[in-house]
């Protein structure tokens, strides 16, 4: 365990048991924050506010009994990491704790820099290893979700055009077959794009290099491939000295296009503009910005719109998967940046995103590790919310 700092929230109402937590956290070399906290109730209010890599519970907290507290905790973070501390032949209790979602015990007795090191490390990778789990259900829902709800009403509809074609041709009415022959070219024309944004949002997780990128190039092939775009809308997409970033290039040219190819989608100025800038992040990295002149967001779904298949606007009017932006979180995510934006109604959007400058390793082949792995985030995951189906077929009044 190295590289990302941990925060720790101990729960526990002994001034000297906090203090022998804290120094044999120290002493196992986990670089750490540390919060301290001396009630359940204040625990929970705590975690609300914060997120935190795991909690260490005192089974003998004042003000509720010890299991009742785990329970309450576990109910309402599932996915935080709990550790029992418990006094000397409190072991019989301890394993009901873990039946109640407490994710590892320690006597008190025991706290010393080995075991802590150990049960800490023990508990994140569980939770870790529980995360890519949900992730991979997740993804196999949307699969499902795109097989079922998404592929099939097209998939029937070209079936049904084919069968008319087939009888108008049959009966001597070629123009009526060319006219069903065209909606059978658009509804494959669709579905080929579904599956091309489903197959990118897929491998968005697949193994990467991770290597020095130059962002302005990275910009200037998001521009090429969405030139045809770019001319139709009339847009004017424009980028400030962007930084050599550490990154992996298709990602962060993909991550590039569909922020751009989103700003120009939702926009009903004749003139798009979207503009890319960078500046140097307080904590390190790179704090990048890409700016719409928009129809912009309503803040209460600035959150919503990065999980799959958020969609906002109509269908009819402004074509998409509402995967877009799930595949960008993903790969921030890959890169251990932050995505989020800004809007104002009707004036524009601006996303942001931060890519860390340290952890990603140059040759490495694979999501880094631990700052992955123990990122506070694992403890709150984006669940995929189906809005609406992403095909939406106008079929010919006459059928
Ligand atoms: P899609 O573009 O396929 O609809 P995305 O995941 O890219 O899906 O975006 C999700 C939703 O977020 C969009 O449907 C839209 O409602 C909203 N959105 C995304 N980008 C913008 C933007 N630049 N301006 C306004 N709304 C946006």
């Amino acid at each position: 365990m190295s590289g990302a700092v941990l925060r720790i929230l101990i729960a526990d109402d002994d001034e000297g048991d906090r203090k022998q937590i804290k120094r044999a956290i120290h002493q196992a070399g986990l670089q750490c924050e540390c919060t301290e906290t001396s009630s359940t109730e204040q625990a929970l209010e705590i975690c609300e506010q914060s997120e935190f890599d795991c909690v260490i519970f005192d089974y003998r907290l004042p003000g509720q009994d010890g299991l009742a507290g785990i329970t309450a905790l576990h109910e309402r973070f599932p996915h935080l990491p709990i550790i029992m501390s418990t006094g000397h032949g409190d072991e019989l209790i301890a394993a009901d704790a873990m039946k109640r979602g407490a994710s590892d015990y320690i006597p008190k007795a025991n706290v010393n820099a080995l075991s802590m090191h150990r049960i800490i490390g023990n508990v994140i990778e569980k939770a870790s290893l529980h995360r890519k789990v949900r992730q991979q259900q997740e993804e196999l829902e949307i699969f499902a979700r795109v097989l079922v709800h998404d592929l099939r009403a097209p998939a029937a509809a070209v079936q049904t055009f084919a069968t008319r074609i087939a009888e108008r041709l049959a009966s001597g009415e070629p123009e009526k077959a060319l006219e069903y022959a065209n909606w059978v070219i658009q509804t494959a024309e669709r579905m080929n794009l579904l599956i091309e944004t489903l197959h990118r949002y897929t491998t968005a997780d697949a193994k990467i290099t991770f290597e020095p990128v130059d962002m302005n190039r990275a910009f200037e092939a998001a521009l090429n491939n969405l030139q045809d775009l770019i001319q139709a809308a009339g847009a004017r997409v424009t980028a400030a000295n962007l930084p050599n970033v550490l990154g992996n290039a298709p990602q962060l040219i993909q991550l590039l296009q569909n922020l751009i190819g989103n700003g120009m989608k939702f926009c009903d100025d004749p003139a798009p503009r979207i503009q890319v800038a960078a500046s140097e992040n307080e904590g390190g990295g790179w704090l990048f910005s890409v700016s719409d002149n928009g129809i912009g967001i309503p803040d209460a779904h600035c959150k919503r719109i990065f999980e799959p298949f958020v969609r906002l606007t109509g269908r009819s009017k402004r074509k998409g998967s509402g995967l877009g932006l799930a595949t960008c979180k993903k790969i921030v995510d890959r890169h251990l940046g932050s995505i989020w934006c800004e809007s104002k109604q009707g004036s524009g959007t601006t996303f942001f995103f931060t890519l860390s400058a340290a952890n990603l390793q140059p040759e490495g082949n694979d999501r880094p590790t631990l700052p992955a792995n123990v990122s506070a985030s694992l403890c709150q995951p984006a669940e995929a919310k189906c809005s609406e189906p992403f095909m939406h077929l106008e079929f010919p009044a006459s059928l």
